[in-house]
């Protein structure tokens, strides 16, 4: 049996035996599984973890030493930009106009989410001046400082000032590059025994979910999380496919097939970070983007390009403000657009880190930061597929960024 289907069956077996967990509540029996489920899923996250940080910095060092050494650094910059600018900007009007089509939020009664909102304590301001200044100041760091604490955007950053400077430094620096590659491979060569452990690691994970998330708030908040899932499958199966297929060329079940193992990874991990090493295999091995790009585009797309937190983001927005009986002027929505943009950006691929950002969406239209204490209980949950269709972005753009600079370096030649 092939690692995509091991990994599809262990996904369903995660799910039925979550529910199993929950129809058996509080007995011996639950309690052990679940300190099982919890130690199998910390070794598989812990392991991607390990990974994470040496495998970006060797990634986009390598990455950019060749496609400088390609001459199409500034194409590939330019497309994959481009490229991540215009799915979040789809994704955002997909988010805003289905919120407004199905009404989300109308006609819910307020006063059921009160004393989640008034015992709930809101972190410090963040507006979006103020998560600027501090995204400067938590980027241009001692890359030291940003190995040791896994602050992936500072890594990113410096990776990339290395691997222009070892171009610039030409054959000076050939042992530098020369051992960049070597390490990036044998990182890649730990990506693939981590994945023998993926089938158990989703099975724990999506138990673990299930059995400890509270469904039932769920219910209460059905047609918001409804909508907002719908919306987001949508944009995942029907905007970037036809994307794909316009502008990469590629066939959407190609694409779907040798995405599997990466795009079931992020739905039970929530993290598109812990999934990133095994989109950059996938990428590579499965939909034959050269290593020069997936190593470039891959590690950016996962920290930058956030199309499914975009969507819910601005949704969530305004399914507030109709909670509370707001209307958004015209204005108001493009600055929830907007500042949804920042926020997905600055988002870090890890569980609900969607949720932290949120705040800095509601406070951009006065909307009050407490009310995502209404959102909190579900958002463990919406978080699963919105990553995946953030990992779907990342893939797909590497695709085809790589089909444009494969063009390019044959029209060169
Ligand atoms: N969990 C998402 C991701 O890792 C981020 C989010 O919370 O929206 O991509």
């Amino acid at each position: 049996m092939n690692l995509n289907t091991q990994i599809l069956i262990a996904a369903v077996l995660g799910v039925a035996f979550g529910f199993l967990l929950i129809a058996y509540p509080q007995t011996a029996f639950v309690d052990y599984s679940l300190y099982g489920l919890g130690v199998l899923s910390s070794i598989f996250i812990g392991l991607l973890k390990m990974l994470l940080i040496p495998l970006i910095f060797s990634s986009i060092v390598v990455g950019v030493s060749n496609l400088q050494a390609g001459g199409q650094f500034g194409r590939v910059w330019k497309i994959t930009a481009l490229s991540c600018f215009t799915t979040t900007t789809l994704a955002l009007i997909l988010g805003i106009s289905c919120a407004h089509l199905f009404d989300v939020g109308k006609g819910v009664d307020i006063q059921l989410f009160q004393a989640a909102m008034d015992n709930h304590q809101t972190p410090d301001t963040l507006t979006p001046s103020s998560f600027f200044t501090t995204f400067i100041q938590n980027t241009l760091i001692n890359p030291f400082k940003a190995f040791s604490e896994g602050n992936v955007l500072a890594v990113v950053v410096f990776a990339l000032f290395l691997g222009v400077a070892l171009v610039k430094g030409g054959e000076r620096f050939a042992l530098v590059r020369n051992i960049s590659q070597q390490f990036f491979d044998i990182m890649m060569m730990l990506v693939g025994w981590v994945m023998k452990l993926a089938p158990i690691g989703i099975f724990a994970l999506l138990a673990k979910l299930i059995a400890t998330e509270d469904l039932s708030v769920l219910s209460r908040l059905v047609e918001f999380a409804a909508v907002v899932t719908g919306t987001t499958i949508f944009h995942g199966v029907v905007v970037l496919p036809a994307l794909l297929w316009i502008f990469g060329r590629m066939n959407p079940i190609t694409f779907f097939r040798g995405a599997r193992t990466a795009l079931v990874t992020a739905f039970a991990t929530s993290s598109s970070s812990a999934t990133m090493p095994l989109s950059m295999k996938c990428a590579q091995e499965n939909l034959g983007v050269r290593p020069q790009t997936a190593g470039f585009v891959i590690p950016l797309g996962t920290q930058l390009n956030m199309d499914g937190t975009a969507l819910y983001e601005a949704a969530a927005a305004l399914f507030i403000a109709n909670l509370m009986g707001l209307d958004l002027s015209l204005t108001q929505q493009v600055i929830v657009c907007l500042t949804a943009m920042i926020a997905s950006l600055g988002a870090p691929g890890i569980p609900s880190a969607g949720m932290v950002t949120m705040i800095m969406v509601l406070q951009s239209v006065g909307l009050p930061a407490e009310a995502i204490a209404i959102l909190l209980p579900i958002d463990r949950v919406l978080d699963t597929v919105r990553t995946v269709v953030n990992v779907q972005g990342d893939m797909m753009i590497s695709v085809v960024v790589d089909r444009y600079a494969k063009q390019a370096e044959a029209e060169a030649s």
